[in-house]
């Protein structure tokens, strides 16, 4: 961690201010091991391989940590960078466009392997912090520690160990698996400053029938229990059927003339011809992403809008993302 991270962090017990009690090993302007303590109740938090540790697996409800564990897992594993993301982000948190970054406070919840952290660093924030549960934090170290405005720390969302400073919070993907989707938005939005804003992208409950119907039961009784590595194999049958058909079906018909009124009436389609382009590993990640994980809820966009009028937000914007989950911004 960089020293100037100090000016955002505070107590997740007391409010305290946070102060960089020990040195231990320093890498430039990294701080790589170190100690962290709480000015006012003295609590202490290891600084470990560049990262600031606020929560511990160990410490944490089993669900929520093998939650992490299973992202953090994958996130080590699927380091392939791609150009896409950035398109692919945007498409997340729209309306917001890459000039909205410039000399903000941004804070990610849920910054798995760091790549949004990275782009909203590379689009010009003034800092960008990405909080994460799981040791995917490593991933996320490693992929910003070249950028001065990027910070990486490991904690749970429900505790975040930072004041409320921040112009812009964002979290794309996370909230639906959280045991509490609500109460991490909520914890999210409290770090916001008045007058700043706020992002957010979950699977919608709406079109996504079939999966609450047919793939959690079997995510919840067998893919999220299973060793990640026999997951990641067994994963690639139902990838090698959604490669096909994004490949052979989904992406020519949208693409040709003819073929795009009959494309709008097939199963899945939005979403579907969206993914079309991505590569074999980029679809393998999905497929084994929604296994994985053993918490998964798919949201109304009723209980969405409830989300946003629960904080008090103003000038809200949800949309409908494919047609498969929702996405929301807003003023605090
Ligand atoms: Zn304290």
């Amino acid at each position: 961690m960089r020293e100037c991270l100090l000016n955002y962090l505070a107590c997740p017990s007391c409010a305290g201010a946070i102060l960089l009690a020990s040195e231990a090993h320093r890498e430039g302007e990294q701080i790589i091991e170190g100690q962290l303590s709480c000015g006012l109740c003295r609590r202490t938090w290891p600084i470990t391989r560049g990262v600031p540790r606020f929560a511990a697996l160990d410490e944490i409800e089993a669900e929520k940590a093998a939650t992490a564990a299973g992202f953090g897992w994958q996130w080590q594993r699927f380091t392939q960078a791609d150009e896409k993301y950035a398109q692919q982000f945007l498409g997340w948190i729209a309306p917001v466009e890459p000039d909205f970054f410039k000399n903000k406070v941004v804070l990610e919840g849920g910054c798995g392997k760091g790549r949004h952290t990275q782009l909203a660093a590379q689009w010009g924030a003034r800092e960008v912090i990405g909080v994460d549960l799981s040791a995917a934090v490593e991933t996320a170290f490693a992929a910003t520690r070249d950028l001065p405005n990027a910070h990486i720390i490991q904690a749970d969302i429900y505790s975040l160990p930072v004041g409320r400073l921040f112009d812009y919070a964002f979290s794309v993907g996370v909230l639906h698996h959280l045991p509490d989707p609500q109460g991490g938005f909520r914890s999210l939005a409290s770090k916001v400053k008045p007058g700043g804003h706020i992002s957010a992208w979950v699977y919608g409950a709406e079109n996504n029938q079939w999966i609450t119907r047919w793939v959690n039961p079997l995510r919840r009784r067998l893919t999220s229990r299973m060793n990640p590595n026999l997951l990641l194999q067994l994963s690639k049958v139902p990838t090698a059927i959604l490669f096909a058909a994004t490949k052979l079906i989904y992406g020519p018909l949208n693409r040709s003339a003819n073929g795009a009124s009959l494309a709008g009436h097939l199963f899945y389609n939005d979403y579907l011809n969206a993914i079309a382009p991505f590569g074999w590993r980029e679809q393998h990640t999905i497929v084994f992403d929604h296994l994985v994980a053993p918490t998964a809820f798919y949201i109304s966009r009723e209980e969405f809008a409830q989300w946003w009028r629960d904080i008090g937000a103003g000038e809200v914007d949800i949309s409908w993302h494919n047609r498969n989950s929702w996405r929301g911004f807003g003023r605090i």
